[in-house]
């Protein structure tokens, strides 16, 4: 479990789930269990059952951890919604991201 003090956010779902994951494989004591996981936020709650945790997201868990703690430089991602709130300036980075994304499009959809 989980308490954020935000909104909801899928991020906070992922991250319990990659809990899930983690804790049979790094405690042998919980080696054979499945966790059923949740996250609490002010006024509601996201429950996540433990067959949310697939295969395949163990192996893109995986995939990602290999990333990270390689010897190669993980791929960049910079954001603006990470960016604005960070000290370092354009000057010293080059990945800067200064301003929010507009997408712009026609859609018969709405
Ligand atoms: S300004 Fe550069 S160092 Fe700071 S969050 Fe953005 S990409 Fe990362």
């Amino acid at each position: 479990m989980d308490a954020k003090t935000g909104l909801l956010k899928a991020s906070d779902r992922v991250q319990v789930m990659i809990y899930m994951r983690a804790l049979p494989k790094t405690n042998p004591a919980f080696a054979r269990i499945t966790f059923d996981g949740k996250v609490v936020y002010k006024s509601r709650h996201n429950i996540i059952t433990a067959d949310e945790i697939t295969p395949e997201f163990g192996k893109r868990v995986g995939e990602l951890m290999k990333e990270v703690c390689g010897v190669e430089e993980p791929h960049k991602a910079p954001s603006f919604g990470e960016c604005k709130y960070c000290p370092v300036t354009s000057a010293d980075c080059v990945d800067r991201v200064e301003t929010a994304k507009v997408y712009e499009g026609e859609t018969d959809d709405f």
